[in-house]
């Protein structure tokens, strides 16, 4: 049975730890440290390591863990990351056999360009998804190197997803994230009593994350493009009626930009 643990690094960011059997998996170490301290404190193995995207926050870390601890590195084919072993594209299967995980690669692009997601429909009960940094609780990425097409496509790849699956994003943003949420939809009692759940978890120091499929369904903003509460929110920001999801989307990204 794999336990899914955290350690925090920088201001927000979550570094996920897969354990089993003395053995770990590392998703996004953005810093080394952490990750370091927790070997030598836990006594457990490296066994590989797993990267969604490019950014410094969740690779930083890679080349000097692999100094130390020579062990595979999954990544996005499309990013330059260095220490990669594994390229991967999306629709691959992986496999960690020291702690018996098997994971499916979803594409995910929109944040970055090779952006890719884990997803483990046998991890826990429930199943799992590693999304780094495109689904966020109540909130999704901003589009740095794709486009609000891409980036939709691939929420509607994560949303399809069973939605009991717990999502394991890389940064704790939920609780300003549902301030936004609430300002697109300040009637829907599912974000109001979301808000007062997360301000309470946060007030005693507890993660918001993972959250699930459902959760997010009911109240990101960003999955809830077909709403037609939130393609109102759309249509008074844009000046007409958004055409189809996509555009509903882009306006509601954008308007969160400047939120
Ligand atoms: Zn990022
Ligand atoms: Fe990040």
């Amino acid at each position: 049975m794999i336990e899914i643990r955290f350690l925090h690094a920088f201001n927000d960011n979550y570094i996920w730890l897969l354990h089993a059997r003395g053995c770990v998996a590392v998703v996004d170490p953005g810093d080394a440290v952490p990750v370091l301290d927790y070997l030598e404190r836990s006594g457990d193995r490296l066994c590989a390591i797993l990267a969604t995207h490019h950014h410094g926050d969740h690779v930083g870390g890679v080349e000097e863990i692999l100094a130390r601890f020579p062990v595979p590195v999954f990544g996005p084919a499309l990013e330059n990351i260095p220490g990669v072993s594994h390229p991967l594209a999306g629709g691959e299967r992986i496999e960690v056999p020291q702690i018996g995980l098997e994971l499916k690669v979803i594409s995910v692009p929109g944040h970055t360009r090779g952006h890719i997601a884990y997803y483990g429909p046998s991890l826990g009960s429930d199943g799992a998804v590693f999304c780094g940094d495109t689904l966020f609780g109540a909130g999704c990425g901003r589009l740095f190197e794709g486009t609000p097409a891409q980036m939709q496509e691939s929420l509607a790849r994560l949303a399809a997803l069973p939605a009991s699956t717990l999502v394991y994003c890389a940064h704790e943003y939920t609780q300003s994230n549902l301030r936004f949420a609430l300002a697109v939809e300040p009637n829907s009692i599912a974000v109001q009593r979301r808000c007062e759940e997360v301000d309470e978890l946060r007030a005693a120091g507890c993660a918001t994350i993972p959250t699930s499929i459902q959760a997010e369904l009911e109240t990101n903003p960003f999955l809830r493009w077909d709403e037609p509460v939130v393609r109102a929110a759309a249509a008074s920001r844009l000046g007409h009626v958004p055409v189809d999801a996509v555009e509903t989307f882009a306006a509601i990204r954008e308007w969160k930009n400047r939120f």
